[in-house]
């Protein structure tokens, strides 16, 4: 799996956003720079990420994802869906059918079911009603759709009314991933991340609920021991039973608590910015 940050433009300012606030390297929206990156990164599924990846536009990304296929690889395009609301629809067509042809799919970030949550998360006036549209526009036009819900200290209380809302209102969509905020970029320190066991009972009932509407689910982020029946729904475990590489290895780390736990072979542990702000499991 590789990940590439387009560039940092964005049309939101989301409290979860985990690309570093301020200052980081240069960077280069020239199709030639993202080509050379994508040739030279490790094998598996190509993350296409931002700031907002829609923002540059179909002839762009309509070439790069003709380039990832070419490399004999998948593409995942990770949007907002906020320009995929405000684009034409012939654009949006377009996309989606370049990103069928790299075997791929939008990985939508969706944190709210309701408007004022949602601009509270991420900032963006209008962006809860325009969110709706742009992901009705895309499975309009064909295209697989993921979304993420990413948990932050602002919506876990709220994780069953979300399930409804999916369930009643973004039928079509392939799966939906429950994503616990990562402790870094805009969101690093405290302030947004929950105990997980605070999360648990909310993340059970809403898992139930997809359950009982056939959608399809999985969980990253939250370690199996604090998600009950569902604990196959960790993407971790599958990961370490093939013994696949990749950040889940780098950025979380077994403790002292998870001595004797029966996942211990195919969790690596709680992330490692949840121990700084927590201390603890
Ligand atoms: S290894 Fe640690 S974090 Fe993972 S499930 Fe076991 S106790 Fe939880």
């Amino acid at each position: 799996m590789a990940l590439i940050h387009l560039f940092r433009r964005c049309n939101q300012r989301c409290v979860f956003c985990s690309y570093p606030a301020e200052g980081g390297g240069e960077e280069s929206s020239a199709l030639k720079d993202w080509l050379k990156e994508i040739a030279a990164m490790p094998p598996g599924l190509v993350q296409l990420s931002g700031g907002e990846p829609l923002l540059a536009g179909a002839d762009k990304l309509c070439l790069l994802l003709a380039a990832v296929k070419k490399l004999g690889r998948r593409a995942e395009l990770q949007t907002n869906a906020l320009a995929a609301a405000e684009l034409p629809e012939e654009e949006i067509k377009r996309i989606a059918r370049a990103l069928k042809a790299a075997g791929g799919y939008f990985n939508v970030n969706f944190p709210a079911a309701a408007p004022a949550l949602d601009f509270k998360t991420t900032r963006a006036r209008g962006g809860f009603k325009k969110r709706l549209a742009g992901v009705k526009k895309l499975l309009k036009a064909g295209a697989a759709v993921r979304l993420t819900h990413v948990i932050s200290s602002l919506n876990y209380r709220k994780l069953p009314a979300f399930a409804s809302y999916a369930a009643k209102n973004l039928k079509g969509i392939a799966w939906l991933q429950f994503s616990y905020i990562k402790g870094i970029g805009r969101a690093g320190g405290s302030k947004y991340l929950p105990e997980y066991g605070a999360v648990q009972p909310y993340l059970e009932k809403a898992l139930t609920i997809c359950r009982e509407n056939r959608i399809h689910c999985e969980v990253d982020h939250i370690p199996p021991c604090f998600l009950g029946e569902f604990y196959r729904l960790n993407v971790d475990m599958v990961k370490m039973k093939e013994g696949l590489r990749g950040p889940h290895l780098e950025e979380k780390k077994q403790v002292a608590a998870c001595r004797g736990c029966r996942f211990l072979k195919l969790c690596p542990g709680p992330r490692k910015d949840y121990i700084a702000v927590h201390k603890a499991l």
